[in-house]
């Protein structure tokens, strides 16, 4: 069942009309149904029952503190990329034995905190990592369980700038490289090689990379295991496709299905790293319309929202949908959405057929609920949005709006400049 729906010719999130939370908390805004995250996080989990795992959601996907909280409630781990998604980990009381830290450029202060809190394991990016991550385990006097993320150039057949696991990418090490890798980390006191990981992309929509990836990963595993590695965990990344516009992504199952095949008969425990799959269509960012514009060539419908809030695109050109919080009007029209940045790249759909808007109406950008509000910015001295949770007919504020006192929080003027 979808959570955002119609009831009547009002867009609903769960028990709750979209233009009451507008009322209450302005517009734009950040909207998550609960309900939709928990359905999504029990699918896949669901999905892989039957042999063993960890999924470890995603946190640069959505870190909302309620989500994160509401992932760690259903017994998720998470993937986090930094010192400050750890920080966010621990507020939410996530186990650390189910944390791994991926990234090309971990610091030594971000190693040391992810140590010292005792996570499950580090996915190595490059030999130099390694040397740095035993040097500080052992002046902790810990040993850090790693994996190394492992590049099986493969094409994920998805945006270029999500795309991770070619070879030219800055992402994982070479995977005819990889083994002379593991066996310079089995050299390395502090280190305790654990894992195999890759993560070869984003948005992907069709099974055949990540089953093409595992095949070669899988030599790797038992070469690996041949040579005496215990090998506990084979990290499959995230990656799994959403439907943004008429993409048809594999289902949580036959992924999964795919995934238990490709790896049978191998004796690990395998991890997931799901973002997109699991947060993206749980939330739209809703904004109203300032005015509607005929130009010269093109309509425009300028909203409050705008590319500081909702990136993707600006960055990708990336298609979002366009709905009407209220669709009593079913005449149709072709305009470019655009905010009110001064950049011409300040789009949220471009030349698109979408409901007549008039000045005030509320617009839903939907699939907004991944890399949404984790990407967005202060550009244009904008105060960041409210995000809002609904959990049956209950409105959450999960993070409230900025002030302007908040755009200038740690700025200072030199005294005698
Ligand atoms: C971004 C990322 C993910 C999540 O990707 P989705 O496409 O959102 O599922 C998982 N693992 C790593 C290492 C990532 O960088």
């Amino acid at each position: 069942m979808n959570h955002f729906q119609y009831q009547g010719n009002d867009l609903y999130c769960e028990e709750v009309a979209v233009k009451d939370i507008a009322a209450q908390v302005g517009t734009p805004f950040y909207l998550y149904s609960h309900a939709t995250l928990k359905r999504h996080m029990e699918a896949f989990t669901n999905a892989l029952a039957s042999v063993p795992h960890l999924v470890c959601y995603s946190i640069k996907a959505n870190s909302n503190l309620a989500v994160l909280q509401t992932f760690v409630n259903l017994g998720a781990g998470f993937d986090m990329v930094s010192g400050g998604e750890l920080f966010r980990a621990r507020q939410v009381g996530c186990d650390p034995q189910k944390i791994v830290y991926s990234g090309v450029g971990k610091t030594e202060p971000e190693i040391e905190a992810a140590l010292k809190a005792g996570i499950l394991m580090f996915n190595v990016e490059s030999p130099q990592e390694l040397e740095v991550i035993d040097r500080v385990a052992g002046r902790l006097g810990r040993k850090a369980g790693i994996a190394i993320r492992v590049n099986p150039d493969v094409d994920p057949q998805t945006h270029p700038y999500i795309s991770t696991g070619m070879k030219k990418a800055k992402f994982g090490i070479n995977i005819a490289q990889a083994l002379e890798d593991y066996r310079r980390a089995a050299a390395l006191p502090n280190l305790e090689v654990i894992g195999v990981d890759c993560h070869i992309g984003s948005q992907l929509t069709k099974l055949s990379p990540f089953v093409d990836a595992i095949r070669k990963i899988r030599e790797l595993v038992e070469t690996l295991q041949q040579e005496g590695f215990a090998i506990k965990y084979l990290d499959l990344g995230g990656g799994l496709g959403i439907t943004y516009d008429d993409e048809k992504p594999p289902s949580p199952v036959d992924y999964a299905n795919a995934v238990i095949e490709a790896t049978r008969g191998l004796n690990v425990t395998l991890i997931f790293e799901p973002g997109r799959m699991i947060v993206g269509n749980a939330g739209i960012l809703v904004s109203k319309v300032l005015y509607v514009k005929q130009g010269e060539a093109k309509n425009f419908v300028i909203v409050d929202a705008a590319m500081n809030d909702l990136a993707r695109p600006a960055l990708y050109g990336s298609y979002q949908g366009i709905l009407p919080v209220d669709r009593s009007n079913d005449q149709r029209m072709v305009a470019d959405v655009v905010g009110p940045i001064c950049e011409s790249g300040d789009f949220l759909a471009q030349d698109r057929e979408i409901s007549v808007f008039r000045q005030n109406d509320l617009l839903a950008v939907s699939s907004a609920g991944a890399y949404g509000f984790t990407m967005a910015s202060n550009y244009n001295s904008r105060p960041r949005t409210p995000e809002v949770m609904v959990k049956g007919d209950q409105v959450l504020v999960v993070r409230r709006r900025e002030t302007y006192e908040d755009l200038i929080k740690g700025e200072s003027i030199p005294p005698g400049l």
